[in-house]
């Protein structure tokens, strides 16, 4: 196995078109060196990007922020105005692991670890947030909503890598939240993800939403219904109930230790209603 660590993109990009056999980069390692101590994966090569700037810079642009992919959880949480602009999206990511985990993973590593229980995506496809790719040609720009294609399958080629998300700028009167539902306090997958976004005008009723879950089918899903159900509403019950039952029929999940499909069908509908009533409440100060 080689190990490289190269400091600009274009090298990196380099390493990755050149290399024969499974090439895998490395960001946090707290799902790659797991899958390689129980042989799940045994790459060839290691690309280890944490020496590039780019994918380590966190800071506003155009109003919204950009977030280098391998950028920690604890980062993340750190940032002075990001929780209190982004709340749901700092969410996701400080729900993974534990606090030593947190120093490590990535939003980066989560994504392209491809699992559709990954609890920091639902945060960014509710937030609108695009990805960064460099690849042979240069950057592209890509949804996130677009990026998982399956259980552990993504729309990037062998020879790229995500460098950064964008966070658009916020507008007035928004906000967002993520909450997932384990069987215990900490530590585990969820057994449903939930993150929703919305923009209110000065009355109160909802302009823009996104509403994304995690957990309920072979990838996080953006779920058009649910906004629909919500905007132009104040969040009354009538909105609440259309949203709950939007939730649910976009759900289509498997049964496994931590819930049956019939569960997880319904604790979507719930969260979708608690992350929806507490970006409200956000959203109105
Ligand atoms: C004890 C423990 C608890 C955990 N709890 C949770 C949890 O609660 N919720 C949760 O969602 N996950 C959890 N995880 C899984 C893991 O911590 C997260 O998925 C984490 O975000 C992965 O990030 P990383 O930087 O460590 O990724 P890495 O392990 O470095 O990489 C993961 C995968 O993504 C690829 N990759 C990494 N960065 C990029 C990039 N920029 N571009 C392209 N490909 C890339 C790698 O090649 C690899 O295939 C847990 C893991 C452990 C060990």
């Amino acid at each position: 196995m080689r190990y490289e660590a190269p400091e600009t993109l274009d090298a990196a990009v380099r390493l990755l078109s050149s290399a024969t056999g499974l090439t895998k980069i490395l960001a946090g390692g707290t799902d790659l060196l797991v899958q390689m101590r129980t042989d799940v994966v045994e790459p060839e090569v290691i690309v280890d990007i944490k020496g590039i700037g780019e994918v380590r810079h966190i800071g506003e642009e155009n109003g919204g922020f950009r977030i280098g992919a391998a950028i920690t959880g604890a980062e993340l949480e750190e940032h002075p105005t990001l929780s209190k602009i982004w709340p749901g999206v700092v969410e996701g990511a400080n729900l993974i692991g534990s606090t030593q985990v947190q120093g490590r993973a990535t939003m980066g590593g989560n994504l392209c670890n491809g699992s559709p229980a990954a609890d920091s995506v639902p945060g960014l496809i509710a937030a609108a947030a695009t990805a960064t790719i460099a690849g042979p040609n240069g950057t592209r720009e890509m949804a996130v909503e677009d990026i998982m294609t399956g259980p552990r399958q993504l729309a990037i080629a062998k020879d790229e890598f995500i460098v950064s998300f964008f966070l658009p700028a916020r507008p007035a009167n928004a906000s967002d939240c993520y909450l997932r539902f384990i069987p215990r306090t900490e530590m585990d997958i969820a057994v449903v993800g939930c993150a929703t976004c919305l923009v209110l005008d000065g009355s109160g009723k909802i302009t823009d939403a996104r509403v994304s879950l995690g957990a309920v089918a072979a990838r996080p899903l953006l779920v058009k219904e649910c906004a629909d159900a919500i905007i132009g509403s104040t969040l009354d019950e009538a909105a609440m109930a259309k949203l709950d039952a939007a939730a649910q029929a976009a759900c289509k999940p498997i049964t496994d230790k931590r819930g049956t499909i019939e569960y997880r069908t319904k604790v979507a509908g719930v969260l979708a209603r608690r992350t929806a009533k507490t970006a409200y409440d956000r959203a109105k100060g």
